[in-house]
């Protein structure tokens, strides 16, 4: 249901407002009156529309009506900065408004990706007062978030605790049994400021309030008397950051050629879960890989070829190897797997399968077909440290190299 549905009598109107969102990759459709919105919307399942305010043929806002009595969120879209419409449109429980304007194409295109994202997305509003609460939450759920809440500070401690899930926690400050400076302080022992946005809410007019909440770690800091259009404005751009954030970490931790993790990311992920699984004396194995002869296929093929096969067999073990454990791109035509449900017994079955997987498998390129074979060397033993089980299984391929090729060499005891 990515779908969006734009209505105005005006087609220059639709047309730029279909025009940037297409960009974006939303499929659209256009209504350029009231009877033809009506019609769509009774066939069309849509995620956000855009209206006009004022629809040639029926009375100013009516479109809107329409689209909300549907259960269309709706984001108005107006020529006018005029307080008095704005005002008006804003009794609605219209998700935002937006401008007529070129220079606001950003940002209608920013809004309409911030609504698709917020799909599924977490949030907790934390007030004494079940009237602000219920004010709050109902904003927020325009925005299509998914927003739980609770009356004081332990409470939304309790609801943290079951749903570590929640990307954003807007507090009240003066609150029975636990305030908003002690939860943003328990909140923050255990998220970082990159991985949960808090954001106060507070009617607290002293000039220290705020700055003792952002040292406390909150990431922002709303005064009640903001408008509706400030307080989401403020949750989406805080919502923004997060991602970006996420977004950038992810990049630095995944291949840029397969996608898949890279080396840093391995040991990031392997060093607290090989003590973890040491300490529970759990079954944990590791295997490397190297793709046989692979200069050959450069040198035959093509670099790009090379490429093409690199990105296929990367894809071919993430899949094959799925929630079993992690696989990552060690370097070159090497890869590094740890596996944490696989026992030892099966270890050797499970990547000799593979092995054999990758020999009948070919790939395609320009038109030719090319094969190749794997290596792998693996152990189960745990040894004293994570890398004595990577020089371990390093050796082991070593040896099948050695002895041929195309070869599963395993230790397991
Ligand atoms: P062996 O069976 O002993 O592993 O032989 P091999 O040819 O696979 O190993 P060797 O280490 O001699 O050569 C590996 C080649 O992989 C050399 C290098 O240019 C190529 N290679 C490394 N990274 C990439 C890459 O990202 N893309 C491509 N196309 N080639 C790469
Ligand atoms: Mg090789
Ligand atoms: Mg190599």
């Amino acid at each position: 249901m990515d779908k969006v549905l734009i209505v105005d009598s005006s087609k220059v109107t639709a047309s730029f407002i279909e025009y940037i969102l297409k960009q974006e990759g939303f499929l659209c459709d256009l209504a350029y009156t009231y009877d033809e919105a009506k019609e769509l919307i009774a066939h069309n399942d849509y995620f956000i529309a855009l209206s006009s305010i004022v629809l040639e043929g029926v009375s100013s806002g009516k479109g809107i009506d329409l689209l909300l009595e549907n259960d269309v969120p709706t984001i108005a879209v107006t020529s006018s900065l005029d307080d008095e419409i704005l005002n008006d449109i804003f009794k609605k429980d219209i998700v935002d408004y937006v401008l007529k304007k070129n220079e606001h194409a950003e940002y209608i295109a920013r809004i309409v990706r911030r609504i698709h994202k917020n799909k599924g997305l977490k949030i907790m509003v934390v007030d004494d007062s079940s009237a602000v609460r219920n004010w709050i939450s109902n904003i927020l759920r325009r925005q299509g978030l998914t927003v739980l809440t609770a009356s004081d500070g332990k409470e939304a401690c309790k609801i943290f605790y079951k749903n570590p899930d929640i990307k954003l926690v807007l507090t009240d400050y003066a609150m029975p049994q636990m305030d908003g400076i002690r939860l943003t302080a328990h909140l923050r022992s255990i998220k970082r400021m990159d991985e949960l946005s808090i954001i106060v809410l507070s009617s607290d007019s002293n000039s220290r309030t705020a700055p003792l909440f952002l040292k406390t770690g909150a990431n922002d800091f709303i005064h009640k008397s903001a408008s509706v259009e400030e307080i989401f404005c403020r949750v989406n751009s805080n919502l923004e950051s997060l991602e970006l954030i996420a977004e950038s970490r992810d990049l630095a931790n995944r291949d840029f050629l397969t996608g898949i993790w890279n080396r840093r990311y391995f040991f990031e992920y392997a060093n607290p879960l090989y003590n973890e699984f040491t300490s529970l004396d759990h079954d944990l194995c590791l295997a490397i890989m190297d793709i046989d002869n692979f200069k050959h296929v450069n040198d035959t093929y093509g670099h790009d070829a090379g490429d093409a096969v690199l990105k296929i067999f990367s894809r071919k073990l993430f899949n094959y190897v799925a929630d079993r454990g992690l696989v990552a791109r060690f370097g070159g035509e090497e890869f590094i797997v740890l596996l944490d449900s696989v026992s030892k017994n099966d270890l050797y079955v499970f990547l000799d399968d593979f092995r054999r997987a990758v020999e009948k498998s070919s790939v395609e390129y320009n038109s030719e077909r090319i094969s190749f074979t794997v290596s792998i060397g693996a152990t189960a033993v745990k040894g004293n440290s994570l890398e004595s089980m990577i020089s371990c299984a390093d050796e082991l391929l070593y040896g099948a190299k050695a002895s041929g090729r195309n070869k599963v060499i395993c230790e397991n005891k």
